[in-house]
């Protein structure tokens, strides 16, 4: 296990803020995280993917922390469907890549998502129709209080929209591989979404090659400052920092949109609600700013603290509660640590 110095969380998360972190581990195989929780092993650590999910503190941190680098696969064939086993340092979007590049389907609608493997059924990641709980079979994981290892099935996981159990669970276990399962199929059926629709000039629903689709989600992520650029400062974010609300239908103010969802409720949009609250695209507080391509992107426009980014979406909360009696559940994970 290697340590890992001068380690500024601002160089590794994607908004771009963080103090420097005094002990970090390179985790790069299971052995590593046995040797990682042997010696800092409790339930007071951090488990740091892509950073593409998180504010960390501006401070200096003394939580040690497990930087995961494990990078493997395997696959195996059953019948239409392929099973693979990834390694949870592995970078999502080149995983989804490669599946759209091998004809297999599942994850395609999910292109373009920043970070790992093993963060990926934490929050249930999920875009333009499709959620990752569509293809899980399963998760190995390490509980940092004991060391053992266990494969935690999808029933346990308990997925819904942007939850799985894991997401309250952080600090407590390292995922080590994630195992999907996707089927052998050249076109996607994912297109009832219909701005991906409208994109394609199709139905919603009917089916297009998976590269096509992948192209078609790359393209309208990269109009919204939704991919990573390294010169768009828009994209100096954590996707989407807040929750679109869940609601019982009469608690939707008139004239939000409503989208039909699972649990019976509805579904409306968070950004709506911020629009109408009277924050407009590109509204700053310090180096924090509302991204000029997307509402619901907190983004650090350059020279932004975390503290910045944090009263900024305070500011919106409590200002969408004032004005709707709408608590807004915010995506990313605020470190205290
Ligand atoms: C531009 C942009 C667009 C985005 N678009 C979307 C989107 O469309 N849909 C969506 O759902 N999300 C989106 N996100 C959010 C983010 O990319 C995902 O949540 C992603 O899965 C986070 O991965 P990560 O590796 O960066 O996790 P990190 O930010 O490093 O960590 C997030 C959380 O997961 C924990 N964690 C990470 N790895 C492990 C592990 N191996 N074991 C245990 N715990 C772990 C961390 O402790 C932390 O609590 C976007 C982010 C950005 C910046």
């Amino acid at each position: 296990m290697r340590q890992l110095k001068n380690f500024k969380l601002a160089d590794h998360t994607t908004l771009r803020v963080g103090g420097t972190a005094l002990i970090v581990c390179e985790i790069s195989s299971p052995s590593d995280i046995q040797d990682f929780v042997h010696e800092y092993g409790n339930d007071n650590f951090f488990v740091l993917g892509g950073g593409s999910n998180i504010v960390a503190p501006d401070h200096e941190i003394k939580t040690p922390i497990a930087y995961m680098q494990i990078i493997n696969s395997s696959a195996k064939t059953d019948g239409e469907y392929v099973e693979i086993t990834a390694g949870a340092g592995m970078n999502w979007d080149e995983f989804v890549a490669d599946a759209v590049d091998q004809g297999l389907s599942g994850v395609e609608t999910l292109s373009g998502i920043p970070g790992t493997i093993g963060a990926s059924p934490i929050q249930n990641i999920g875009a333009y129709g499709s959620e990752v709980k569509n293809t899980i079979k399963s998760v190995q994981l390490v509980d940092g209080t004991t060391g053992k290892s266990r494969i935690i099935t999808i029933e346990e996981l308990n997925f819904k929209y942007r939850y799985s159990m894991l997401k309250d669970l952080t600090s407590r276990f390292i995922i080590e591989n994630v195992t999907f399962r996707l089927k052998r199929e050249k076109n996607s059926k994912i297109t009832n979404y219909p701005q991906v629709a409208d994109f394609l000039s199709i139905n919603p629903g009917e089916p297009v090659p998976l590269k096509s689709l992948r192209n078609a989600i790359m393209e309208i992520r990269k109009s919204k400052a939704m991919i990573l650029d390294e010169k768009d400062p828009n994209t100096f974010s954590v996707g989407s920092f807040f929750i679109n609300p869940v609601l019982e239908k009469e608690k939707v103010p008139s004239g939000a949109p409503m989208y039909e969802n699972e649990s019976g409720k509805v579904k409306t949009s968070a950004a709506w609600l911020i629009e109408q609250s009277g924050f407009t695209k590109g509204f700053r507080h310090g180096g924090a700013m509302i991204s000029q391509k997307h509402t619901l992107a907190i983004t650090n426009s350059g020279n932004a603290t975390a503290e910045d980014i944090v009263e900024l979406s305070n500011l919106i909360t409590s200002k969408v509660k004032q004005k709707f009696a709408i608590d807004l559940i915010i995506e990313p994970k605020i470190l205290n640590i």
